[in-house]
């Protein structure tokens, strides 16, 4: 065995190997040698366990070495995130990064991230200025906010207002309303880490009013209401409503904080949707302080939004831990940019891919999927592909009983050609991945998550792989 690993090439004479030669220059070099490591590594361990026994079967590997460690090189160059296309029908997919901006809105992004800008600086007064200022003011005037302010994400957004408002003191949640959002995120977690007590009231299904009330106590801090983004409770139940609610808090003198997930702006019931409660409306019903995320139905960057009462705001912007979930400059511009949309009213809905595509038509969607079809004429000899009814759904634990009727495209690959599994996993794979769902022997792809600018894209994706495939056909017979 010692001698076998006294056969292993030596990182330096690798380098200088005439394949390899070609390929590294100084910048480039860290990969190299970092695939060289890799690849000598797996041999080691190979003669370790016993796998490589002989002289000559080394040498058989030290020879294909370069062409490995070339590949891997490649590979490790590859930017590891990418853009991707999503075919999976689900709006705000948690994996796929949440809501997409829009094209028009990441290159105005561009001039401001790309120099300096005046993030924290008053154009007006020449002095220091407030982050938030760019888009506190239009988030007020779209929301009927007195104040407004933007942290990391919602879950800081929460552990803020509960750490600023609430810390030694008591804070009354529903049964019902013990959420855990994912990643770990549970409310009774976060209200300990705000330094706040926990005080459960009402049962699972059924909480009133006075549960809430009774609950009071010298040590109250504040009601708390959380919003079940990703259930929901039916049959018998019974919920405080917020305007209840509110009217309790004011008697009490007590803050009624309502943490809303998702953030909706519209009212989907006229685009024949569920209810799902707005911004808006929960200020308006009384609510003191309203968080929710940037990311989700809002359909803008990754952000925790907290809008409510000036004096309580305020606080918030003065709390130690505000300095530690700040919002970066490229938040800040997207967010400004994203309240200028909402501004122009109706059209908003066009311009925000969320909200366009949750409210796109089904006529609409079945337009492109078929242009797609058409798109793959040249491999329908080697799988059968049509346009199929499928359903959408909302995704990052938003509506989740919310059905959206779209339209797919089925490809059912012939096996001989290539499996529907081995498709997938192909597609995955892509410079630009493809990442669609299996259903039985077929891939889907739904088209309301893809946008008109994706399908050259899709297709030329696609034929490569069947070339590709094709042609390993053809050396074989
Ligand atoms: C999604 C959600 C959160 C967490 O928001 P992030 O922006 O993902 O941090 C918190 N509370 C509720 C009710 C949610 O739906």
């Amino acid at each position: 065995m010692q001698e076998l690993f006294k056969k292993l090439p030596k990182v330096d004479r690798l380098l200088q190997d005439e394949v390899l030669k070609l390929h590294w220059n100084e910048e480039n070099k860290p990969f190299f040698l970092q695939a060289i490591e890799e690849e000598l590594s797996v041999l080691r361990e190979q003669i370790k366990v016993g796998e490589i026994v002989f002289e000559n079967a080394l040498n058989y590997q030290v020879k294909m070495l370069p062409r490995r460690i070339l590949a891997r090189a490649s590979k490790l160059q590859i930017p590891k995130l990418k853009m991707v296309i999503n075919g999976t029908g689900v709006i705000l997919h948690t994996n796929l990064g949440r809501a997409p901006l829009s094209t028009a809105h990441a290159e105005q992004l561009v001039g401001i991230l790309s120099g300096y800008s005046n993030l924290e600086y008053d154009l007006e007064k020449g002095e220091r200025g407030e982050r938030n200022s760019s888009f506190s003011a239009l988030l007020c005037k779209l929301t009927g906010a007195e104040a407004a302010l933007a942290v990391n994400n919602n879950a800081a957004a929460v552990l803020l207002m509960l750490s600023t408002l609430c810390a030694g003191k008591e804070v009354v949640v529903s049964r019902g309303e013990l959420v855990e959002i994912g990643g770990k995120f549970r409310v009774p977690e976060v209200v300990v880490q705000g330094g706040a007590k926990l005080v459960e009231v009402g049962t699972t299904n059924k909480t009133r009013i006075e549960d809430y009330t009774l609950a009071v106590t010298e040590e109250t801090g504040a009601f708390f209401k959380v919003h079940t983004s990703n259930y929901q409770i039916v049959g018998f139940t019974e919920d405080a409503g917020l305007k209840e609610l509110s009217d309790a808090a004011l008697k009490f003198g007590l803050p009624l904080l309502v943490d809303l997930g998702s953030g909706a702006m519209l009212d989907f019931r006229n685009y024949g949707l569920s209810w799902e409660p707005s911004v808006q409306a929960t200020l308006l019903a009384g609510a003191d302080v309203v968080c929710f995320s940037g990311d989700k139905l809002f359909g803008g960057p990754q952000a925790g939004i907290l809008v409510g009462k000036k004096h309580l705001i305020e606080k918030m912007r003065q709390h130690p831990l505000m300095r530690a979930l700040r919002i970066d400059k490229f938040t800040a511009a997207a967010l400004m940019q994203l309240c200028h949309t909402y501004m122009s009213g109706k059209s908003s809905v066009e311009q925000i891919p969320v909200l366009s595509m949750i409210t796109e038509p089904l006529e609409q969607v079945e337009r492109r999927a078929k242009r797609f079809r058409i798109l793959l004429l040249d491999i329908m000899d080697c799988c059968k592909i049509s346009v199929t009814d499928c359903v959408s759904k909302i995704g990052g634990g938003t509506m989740p009983l919310q059905e959206i009727p779209s339209k797919g495209v089925l490809v059912q690959p012939q096996p001989m050609v290539i499996k529907a599994t081995d498709l997938e996993k192909r597609l995955r794979r892509l410079a630009v991945p493809v990442i669609g769902r299996i259903s039985d022997k077929s891939l889907i792809f739904d088209f309301r998550t893809i946008k008109d600018a994706d399908l050259p894209i899709m297709a030329e994706g696609f034929l490569s792989i069947f070339q590709e495939e094709k042609a390993k056909d053809k050396s074989f017979t």
